[in-house]
């Protein structure tokens, strides 16, 4: 339990990598504030079964592409569970559309998300993380901030973003006891992933099994999707004394996807 007496903030923790993360940090001992969208009766059911292990476990549904619900959620977290000492920046989306027919609105809302809003967090929770001389961010970036692939332009400059972010916040907070890091997974089997299958078959005209097969898993040499667990205990990891010295790293877990 060696997190006993942290506050781990983990946004878009309701389901997927960011759910699997938030388990995961409270079974070694962290009180969580739990972030994302749903069913109000399942995170309910989510949050109780969390905190049944014994941890502080709370929700709040802001939505972060909201700098003043950012704001409300990092305020709420520190006045209910307490500062935060581990923020994970994992809240994602995905539009997937050739750039010349990507809708404005939705360019807005994936760099609002998976880059503006871990800005918002970081700079929020820094000054209390900076008292304590200790702290952990750990942004789910993607295989997708290191290469391109075609028709993800907003995710792709996104991911780009929060690693050049990680790399910015590492140096500025270097001796206070801080850390700040990436982990880039390739395609992990979530609902994200899920989602975003329609989309490619219809525009490139393939089956479900090919856009499995040929597509998602075609940059994947391992042809394995990635667990949610295993990212979950890469994150653990990074808040281990043991890596301390582990800072403005982009730590990917792609299956061998970026070193081809
Ligand atoms: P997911 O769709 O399962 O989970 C996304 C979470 O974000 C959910 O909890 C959702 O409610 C929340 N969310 C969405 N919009 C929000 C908003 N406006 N405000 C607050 N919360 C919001 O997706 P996932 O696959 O678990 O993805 C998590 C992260 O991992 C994302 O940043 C994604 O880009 C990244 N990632 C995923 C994969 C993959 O293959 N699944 C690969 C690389 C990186």
């Amino acid at each position: 339990m060696f997190l006993q007496g942290k506050t781990a903030l983990v946004t878009g923790s309701t389901s997927g990598i960011g759910l699997a993360i938030a388990r995961t940090l409270a079974s070694a001992g962290a009180n969580v504030m739990l972030n994302g969208f749903g069913d109000a009766a399942s995170i309910e059911a989510t949050r109780a079964e969390i905190a049944g292990g014994g941890t502080k476990v709370g929700y709040d549904g802001a939505d972060l592409t909201d700098a003043e619900a950012v704001e409300r959620l990092v305020r709420r977290t520190a006045d209910e569970i307490g500062p935060v000492d581990i923020l994970v920046n994992n809240a994602g989306i995905q539009h997937v559309a050739p750039v010349d027919a990507f809708p404005v609105d939705k360019w807005n809302l994936v760099i609002a998300l998976n880059l503006s809003a871990a800005f918002h967090t970081i700079r929020l929770t820094l000054p209390a993380m900076k008292e304590k001389g200790w702290g952990r961010i750990i942004n789910t970036a993607s295989a997708h901030s290191l290469v391109a692939s075609p028709n993800k332009s907003a995710y792709v400059a996104a991911k780009h973003g929060i690693a050049g972010l990680t790399k910015t916040v590492a140096l500025e907070v270097a001796q206070a006891g801080i850390t700040a890091n990436c982990i880039s997974p390739g395609y992990v089997w979530t609902p994200l992933v899920e989602n975003q299958i329609p989309d490619t078959m219809r525009t490139r005209g393939l089956t479900r099994e090919q856009v499995m097969n040929d597509v998602l898993l075609a940059a994947q040499p391992t042809k394995r999707f990635v667990s949610v667990d295993q990212v979950a205990g890469l994150a653990l990891f990074l808040c281990r004394d043991e890596a301390a010295a582990i800072t403005g790293a982009n730590l990917s877990m792609d299956g061998g996807w970026t070193a081809q």
